[in-house]
């Protein structure tokens, strides 16, 4: 299985190549996967051609049998699954396992959305004519996801796109290619046909040029960097290629001076650091009132530097490895820099002593940092945590919506009329009121600015799978 997936066949790549696959927690080698390149990407998107012809004609309660079968299949196999992610992306093996619970959930909720996709009739001014508007699959869509998240990021963008009715070009993150193989072949054996989804590991670049290049790819699904966000769009003019892009973001949290402060800085250190920080959505930029500022850093440090590091196999363990040494090395570089800023670090920061194998750094807390501090301004994706304070809801709102990104912010108060100005005015696609997962796989993800275009799950995630069509009949 662990091969490319092409036209329901598991195989090498065509120019043979094959990559190391190493466990972040070990640098041990995991296995070896073929390394795809443009024309392993050619091929697949013609398989998906092929396979469109029957499989957007197939009814949604077809579809919805196979996606409900793959959803039962994922839950058996959990424990396999969850096993692999763990060994390929570090991450502790609660989280893992509940992740791959939420990919089943997609497949599921998926199936029976588009049984949904109503579309509407229209009256006309004539009455010999009567128009109405329906929705259809696109056709063939790339799905490019990151590795933060190996099995959620796939699932949300192949559930929606297979039970629209649309076929797959899948290319996952290099890193993570035994969760999305583990994907493939449930969908496989729940009786997906041959060429509905492909999967491909490889190349980023020259795959991403084919499905740009290739007029029959109607569309990009991408989850990742705002950088590579940029390159699609730059290449989306080629062959018009739709887009949907979920980037990066900076998210601010503001703390107001009415809380609870140790309930909420333990709730925050275990939302800021899930994944390590590794998360789009993580809460970031942490402006808290400066009633509460020092008892706010106070209980957050204690909390923070009692965090348990380790291998994502460990009972008890809190934080993994970041996914690569060259993630790490971005990460102690905002170090090094904050540490120039002369800011202080309450705790973290640094390498562990005792793990000098593995890609580990202590979770972060930091003070006495300026507005402009890259901690401010640069998506740090790694566990550091800084603490700004403010006083007013003015400035603070104006601080929160300093930044290009929009993907998602945070608030935490107890008053009503606060918490609903505050939201009102942040410029953000998703906000949390006194929640840190302001999320689900029936509600609307994506974000603002340059934190992306289009949303992923809920109802909407599925129209971004579908073309709107008007027919209208005249003659009456
Ligand atoms: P990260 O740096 O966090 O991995 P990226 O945006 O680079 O984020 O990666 C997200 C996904 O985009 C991965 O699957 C990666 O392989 C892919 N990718 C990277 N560069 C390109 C590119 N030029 N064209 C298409 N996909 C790319």
């Amino acid at each position: 299985m662990n091969e490319l997936f092409i036209n329901g066949q598991w195989m090498e790549a065509q120019g043979r190549k094959r990559y190391e696959l190493v466990n972040p927690a070990t640098e041990e080698l995991i296995t070896t996967f073929p390394f795809a390149g443009n024309a392993d990407c050619l091929a697949a998107i013609g398989h998906a051609e092929t396979a469109f012809e029957q499989w957007g004609r197939t009814t949604p309660y077809f579809r919805a049998e196979i996606l409900k079968k793959t959803a039962d299949l994922i839950r058996k196999d959990i424990d396999i699954l969850a096993r692999d992610m763990v060994l390929e992306s570090g991450k502790p093996l609660l989280e893992a396992r509940g992740e791959w619970m939420v990919a089943a959930n997609l497949f599921e909720w998926y199936g029976e959305e588009a049984k949904r996709a109503y579309g509407k009739v229209i009256p006309t001014n004539r009455l010999d004519k009567r128009s109405s508007v329906i929705w259809q699959p696109i056709g063939v869509v790339g799905v490019i996801t990151a590795w933060n998240f190996p099995a959620y990021n796939p699932a949300r963008s192949w559930a929606a796109a297979l039970a629209a009715g649309c076929t797959v070009v899948a290319k996952p993150s290099e890193n993570t290619p035994l969760s999305a193989a583990h994907m493939a072949s449930a969908l496989s054996a729940s009786g997906l046909p041959p060429g509905v989804l492909n999967l491909l590991i490889g190349d980023a670049a020259a795959i991403g040029d084919a499905m740009l290049d290739h007029p029959g790819l109607r569309k990009i699904s991408f989850t990742g960097s705002t950088r590579v966000g940029k390159i699609l769009m730059d290449g989306a003019s080629r062959t018009h290629t739709r887009l949907s892009l979920e980037l990066g973001g900076n998210a601010p949290v503001i703390v107001f001076g009415d809380v609870d402060v140790e309930a909420v800085a333990k709730a925050a250190s275990g939302a800021r650091f899930r994944n390590n920080g590794q998360v789009c959505t993580a809460p970031q930029r942490f402006y808290v009132h400066e009633s509460i500022f020092k008892s706010f850093a106070e209980s957050m440090t204690r909390q923070v530097s009692a965090m348990q590091l380790g291998s994502g196999f460990d009972e008890g363990v809190q934080l993994g490895p970041l996914i690569t040494q060259k993630q790490r090395d971005s990460v102690l570089e905002v170090v090094r820099q904050v540490r120039e800023e002369k800011a202080s670090i309450l705790t973290g920061g640094d390498v562990p002593a005792d793990r000098q194998k593995g890609y580990f750094i202590r979770p972060a807390v930091v003070i006495d940092l300026k507005d402009d501090s890259i901690l401010a301004t640069k998506e740090i994706f790694g566990p550091v945590l800084p603490l700004f304070s403010f006083s007013t809801l003015d400035e603070v709102i104006g601080k929160a919506n300093s930044t290009e990104y929009g993907l998602s912010a945070y608030v935490f108060t107890n008053d009503l009329k606060t918490a609903i100005h505050a939201s009102e005015r942040l410029n953000f696609g998703i906000v949390g009121i006194n929640e840190w997962a302001p999320h689900g796989t029936e509600l609307p993800f994506g974000g603002w600015k340059q934190s992306g275009q289009g949303h992923e799950s809920g109802s909407e995630g599925l129209f971004e799978y579908m073309e709107k069509k008007l027919i209208s009949i005249g003659g009456l």
